[in-house]
């Protein structure tokens, strides 16, 4: 992991971004905003899932004149989202929203985009300048089109990053001729590979705070993959300060999973318990991936951040399961429980899933008493001795190790 790239800090609302401030997780509400029970519902959905900013879409009058109420009532920053028609953005902004956001591929009159800014600058409002793979080609003048088109479709890759950096570009020069700083930027396409190469290529030429995201991604069975390679490979090289994962679903998995995206990276502090299971193989012999499901469930109701392994021998579990405050090795028809290291009980399949439940809570407890430690990894485990089948055996998978 690089260190993060230094970038300036923009408020939104209460909410820092860049600098050095955590990675902000944003989402976007899936209701019509003009809607304002069903959008504010969500926004508090999205809010106790994790979320820190929430973005609604005002296409329409309605949506903006809605915003005074959400906003009364969001327990987080909301922004705007406006395409095309520059008035959503000016009565957004006379609403008193956290954000807008502009698209420079369909919005772009000058005069428009000036009194927009003037908008925002009197009431410190920041504005993310979002350039989208989608929406990036010229649509007026046709020879521009035709030209854009065509370096397009001769090499993808590079003619398209090329063309979002220069539009970029030449939109910040209007924030900069209005001196205006407040800005956060994005350049998102469906392609992870043009997504990690476009911000790579805005962060060596802006110090603007970066906004992250694959645009379009689909649905969470695929477009996890197509989102968290882009997003992780970019974390990685210190690159961005806020994101959003999209999908084509019901957008708390989006606050999951780039909640879950962040705490595997170290970059934010895992407030939930968390769960890490054995894959299954052909030394299986318990129900594991049952097992797994509704140890899940459960654990979903403790809230501190104990770490809990469920692996289905004792083959490679305990290495694999080190640094787990409690796990349980499961042999056939039994599981030795342990809890940070010590062996606490051997219980049978059936009660495997109350007893481990019940040890993670009562460790949860004595943590939040400030009787004992969460492991931070620390934890050896000894391998359990063999566990003896009902007939006295001694089961394979023991054997073999
Ligand atoms: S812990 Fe055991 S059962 Fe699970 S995958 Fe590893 S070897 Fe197979």
């Amino acid at each position: 992991m690089k260190p993060r790239r230094k970038t300036r800090t923009v408020y939104v609302g209460n909410i820092p971004i860049g600098g050095d401030n955590p990675v902000v997780i944003q989402s976007m509400t899936s209701t019509y905003t003009y809607d304002i029970d069903k959008t504010v519902a969500e926004i508090r959905k999205l809010a106790k899932g994790g979320c820190d900013i929430v973005r609604v879409a005002t296409p329409n009058k309605a949506d903006t004149a809605a915003l005074p109420s959400i906003l009364e009532q969001s327990p987080v920053p909301i922004v705007a989202d406006v395409h095309f028609h520059f008035e959503r953005a000016l009565e957004a902004v006379e609403a008193g929203v956290h954000k807008i956001r502009l698209n420079p591929g369909n919005i772009n009159d000058r005069k428009q985009v000036d009194r927009v800014i003037a908008a925002c600058k009197e009431r410190s409002i920041p504005i993310r300048v979002g350039v989208n793979e989608g929406g990036i080609v010229e649509r007026k003048d046709q020879s521009k089109r035709s030209e854009e088109m065509g370096a397009i479709a001769s090499d993808r890759h590079a003619n398209l990053i090329r063309i979002m950096v220069q539009k970029l570009e030449e939109y910040l020069r209007i924030f900069d001729e209005n001196d205006f700083g407040d800005v956060v930027i994005s350049a998102k396409s469906i392609d992870p590979r043009i997504c990690i190469d476009a911000y790579r290529a805005i962060s060596e030429r802006f110090d603007f705070p970066l906004h992250l995201g694959v645009t379009h991604a689909g649905p969470p069975e695929t477009g996890r993959i197509r989102s968290v390679s882009a997003l992780s490979a970019l974390l990685a090289d210190g690159i961005g300060d806020t994101l959003r994962i999209s999908y084509a679903s019901d957008p708390i998995h989006e606050v999951e999973d780039a909640k879950e995206l962040l705490c595997v990276l170290g970059m934010r502090n895992r407030e939930e318990p968390e769960l890490i299971a054995c894959p299954t193989c052909g030394r299986i012999e318990i129900d594991l991936i049952k097992l797994v499901s509704e140890v899940r469930q459960k654990l979903a109701t403790i809230k501190t951040p104990v770490k809990v392994a469920v692996m289905g021998c004792v083959v490679n579990g305990p290495g694999e399961a080190e640094g787990a405050d409690v796990a349980v090795f499961a042999g056939k028809g039994r599981g030795i429980i342990y809890v940070q290291g010590e062996q606490t009980r051997t219980v049978s399949e059936d009660q495997m899933l109350d007893a481990l439940y019940e040890e993670s809570k009562a460790f949860a407890e004595r943590v939040e008493r400030g009787e004992a430690q969460l492991s931070s990894g620390q934890v050896s485990i000894v391998p359990p001795d063999p566990l003896p089948r009902a007939d006295g055996s001694i089961p394979l998978n023991v054997i073999s190790r």
